[in-house]
């Protein structure tokens, strides 16, 4: 891996980080208002674009500004432009792309990706959402959709659903693309979170919905692919959300470790503390090297790119829950308040070993990849 950054690279990183001072938190008070100017700001800095671009390093130097700025606003945004954009981007037709990426390009449009269900999570094939053909060749679809990030304000959602259900996930299973205003889709009330709560969601349902075949991305049957195909991108996305939280649970504590007084001295100078800081930096460094291996590896397509990506969300993830753990034990009583900005973080760093693929999942889908590389003895 080269790890100089390109002139493009360097650029990014210094309009994001002129931008960032501009970003507001989004916490469950000023909710999507907030939320929407935002994005329209990240817009001009061209970051949606960016995400769905082919600088993937460029992506991670501008996430980790935005993911350490506002965790809800880069888990919104990731929402819209990697998980429901970067599909689209790769399998949808010009006609896809023109209706549903320009607005998202442009700061306006939200996206939402339906993919878990109750029953369906880590195990898609579990999933009971079925798409039935009709005779004029259009679908209509049934079924109900669980933690759908942006529900309450996306115009667009990307459903799977079954077509074909004896075929099985690798051939069965069609991703569709369906208006928020068309007819039968049902979106429930907030859904409240532990964590990053300025980032929207909620359960949707679809009740006989009638879709032409025009909604279909890409052709019937190949939705598993295209999942498996975009989940590396996506597991890159959230290390970056748990790396940014790391880096600002690292920078406040230190800040607050020089200020603090014990003792006659900043606690920073107490070896726990000391020791602590040390932690917090060394698993922030290796975080984000892992992450931007894996993104190089994605740019230069490296046959290990996607066991990167998942190693960096592993990694990344269960990092950033002891950092967050470190970080409040040196705010200590000022960390526990609610409403203190450790205790957002760490409530906010929690997602990270969860969605899009917990930590198990990680560790398996590593192992089997381990154990196919070497013969038995
Ligand atoms: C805030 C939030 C936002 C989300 N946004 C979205 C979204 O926008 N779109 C979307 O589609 N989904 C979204 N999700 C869903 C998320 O991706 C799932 O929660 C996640 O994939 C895990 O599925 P599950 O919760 O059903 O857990 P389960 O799959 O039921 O897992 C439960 C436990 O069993 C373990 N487990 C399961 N199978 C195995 C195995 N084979 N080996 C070892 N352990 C195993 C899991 O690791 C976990 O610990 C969101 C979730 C949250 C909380």
């Amino acid at each position: 891996m080269n790890y100089e950054l390109t002139d493009k690279q360097k650029e990014i990183r210094r309009s994001m980080r002129n931008l960032v001072p501009e970003i507001q938190t989004v916490a469950e008070d000023n909710g999507l208002e907030t939320l929407k100017q935002n994005m329209v700001k990240l817009a001009a800095v061209n970051y949606q674009s960016i995400v769905l671009g082919e600088d993937i390093v460029g992506y991670c130097l501008a996430a980790e500004e935005l993911a350490k700025t506002c965790p809800s606003t880069f888990f919104s945004s990731m929402s819209t432009t990697a998980a429901f954009g970067l599909p689209i981007n790769k399998f949808g037709t010009a006609e896809q792309k023109r209706k549903y990426l320009e607005p998202i390009l442009s700061g306006a449009g939200w996206g939402a990706l339906g993919v878990t269900e109750a029953q369906a999570g880590s195990d898609l094939s579990g999933m009971t959402t079925i798409a039935q053909k009709t005779p004029t060749g259009g679908f209509v679809l049934n079924g109900s959709k669980s933690f759908v990030t942006n529900a309450p304000l996306a115009d667009a959602f990307l459903f799977l659903a079954w077509t074909n259900q004896e075929a099985g996930k690798e051939k069965g299973m069609t991703f569709f693309l369906i208006d928020r205003k068309a007819k039968g889709v049902q979106i429930s009330e907030a859904t409240k979170t532990m964590g990053l709560r300025g980032a929207p969601i909620a359960d949707l349902q679809l009740i006989d919905c009638a879709v032409g075949p025009e909604a279909v991305l890409g052709k019937t049957g190949d939705g598993y692919g295209q999942w498996t195909a975009v989940e590396p991108l996506l597991w890159l996305s959230v290390s970056l959300l748990a790396l940014g939280i790391g880096v600002s649970c690292m920078e406040n504590s230190t800040i607050y470790a020089k200020g603090r007084t014990a003792f006659g001295k900043p606690i920073g100078y107490f070896e726990g503390v000391g020791a602590k800081l040390a932690i917090m930096f060394t698993m922030v460094d290796l975080g984000r090297m892992i992450t931007q291996r894996a993104a190089w590896g994605m740019e230069h397509n490296d046959t290990e790119a996607a066991i990167l990506a998942s190693c960096a969300k592993l990694f990344t993830s269960e990092a950033v829950n002891k950092i967050a753990d470190l970080a409040m034990q040196i705010f200590a009583g000022h960390g526990y308040i609610l409403g203190s900005k450790v205790e957002r973080l760490y409530r906010d760093a929690r997602i990270a070993e969860i969605v899009y693929g917990t930590s198990e999942m990680q560790r398996g889908f590593i192992a089997a990849d381990s154990l196919k590389k070497f013969k038995t003895a």
